[in-house]
């Protein structure tokens, strides 16, 4: 077992990750910030786990409180989730998008160094394939050119790490792309709680079922699909969370320096409607909505590729369409407000 330091870890990712971390009984170090995520997230993990972790609530861009935490902590390997995730913010405060994501990924890869710890995962994201490739997404597709400033962080880190791991063969490094990210534990206990208005589709959909919003716009129904909505690859976090437990074995198992790419997705395409259909049918609540012009940017359809995660870190998503809407609508009503 091992000592693993997760950046970012309260947050929704984050903290289903530190879950499954400690139910692997690994020791856990979060290092977050709380600037979008509740400490209680990681009060609700360790009563799940019925273990304890390690909290230090630092900014990965402040070097020195970094490296304190690495001093103090004998770190086998990093988990990073720490960053900023709203697309269409990052247009309009790209500064804050390239410090907290690129800057700050830079601190952490330098402090790692410092202490020795060379084995490195990263969130990535699908959108790093940007517009020119073709889906399904497959990782020897090159990295495309993201239209947003939240895009390119992710795909100028993966250029960073990529240099990185060729210049000193003792790095081990995955940049995990996910897809859709929705779901929450089975607990109901943890899930995704975003500030303000949601921007991403499962949040929104829960928070009309819980009454917190009138209803759903649905953004362009004239796209080129079977039913005119977007098509994405919707993962459940439990399932992408042990993605990243099966990738720290991948990399705890390399003989060799490396860095590679790992897609995280089910590679399954799923409208806009086959989602709300989803959700009604499975928490048996009515979701009211609107049909709205297209959101810039959005890309009709792309999904993943699967296959390298699967073969190489043997990794299978199990949860099906079920889970996810039912896990969502567990999390949501049981916690109307979030933490
Ligand atoms: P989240 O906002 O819930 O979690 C990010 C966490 O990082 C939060 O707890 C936040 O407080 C912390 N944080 C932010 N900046 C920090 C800093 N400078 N120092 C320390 N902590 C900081 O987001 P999430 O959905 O859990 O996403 C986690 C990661 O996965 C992000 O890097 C995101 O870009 C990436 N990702 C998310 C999705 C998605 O749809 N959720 C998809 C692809 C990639
Ligand atoms: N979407 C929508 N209404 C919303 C939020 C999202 O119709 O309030 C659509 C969006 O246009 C896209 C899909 O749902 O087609 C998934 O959007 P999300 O933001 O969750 O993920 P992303 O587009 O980043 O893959």
């Amino acid at each position: 077992m091992a000592k693993i330091l997760v950046t970012g870890g309260a947050g929704y990712i984050g903290s289903h990750t530190v879950l499954a971390l400690l139910n692997k009984g690994h020791q856990v170090v979060v290092v977050d910030n709380l600037f979008n995520a509740s400490y209680e997230s990681l009060v609700r993990v360790q009563k799940l786990a019925n273990k304890s972790l390690t909290f230090a609530e630092v900014d990965i861009r402040d070097k020195a409180a970094l490296s304190q935490v690495f001093a103090q902590e004998s770190v086998d390997a990093v988990i990073h989730f720490a960053g900023l995730k709203a697309v269409g913010e990052s247009v309009q405060k790209p500064l804050a998008y390239y410090q907290n994501n690129v800057e700050g990924t830079l601190t952490l890869v330098e402090v790692m160094k410092q202490h020795q710890c060379y084995h490195l995962v990263f969130s990535s994201s699908a959108t790093v394939y940007g517009e020119a490739n073709q889906p399904p997404y497959i990782e020897t597709q090159p990295l495309g050119n993201p239209t947003s400033p939240y895009g390119k962080t992710k795909a100028m880190v993966e250029q960073i790490l990529m240099d990185v791991a060729a210049s000193d063969q003792r790095f081990k490094i995955t940049n995990l792309r996910y897809f859709n990210p929705i779901g929450a534990d089975i607990s109901g206990d943890i899930g995704e709680d975003p500030n303000g208005i949601p921007n991403n589709l499962m949040p929104f959909v829960a928070q009309v079922a819980v009454g917190k919003r009138e209803k759903l716009a649905i953004f362009g129904d004239d796209y080129p699909t079977k039913d005119g909505t977007c098509l994405r690859d919707y993962i459940h976090v439990s399932d992408l969370a042990q993605g990243h437990v099966d990738a720290l074995n991948w990399l705890f198992n390399q003989q060799e320096g490396c860095c590679e790419a790992f897609n995280l997705g089910t590679g399954d395409p799923l409208s806009v409607l086959d989602i709300v259909r989803g959700f009604e049918q499975y928490s048996e609540q009515k979701i009211a909505f609107e049909i709205a012009p297209r959101r810039s940017g959005d890309l009709p359809a792309f999904w993943a590729d699967s296959d390298k995660a699967r073969s190489q870190l043997q990794w299978t998503p199990v949860k099906t369409l079920q889970d996810m809407m039912v896990d969502t609508w567990r999390w949501q009503s049981k916690n109307p407000n979030g933490y």
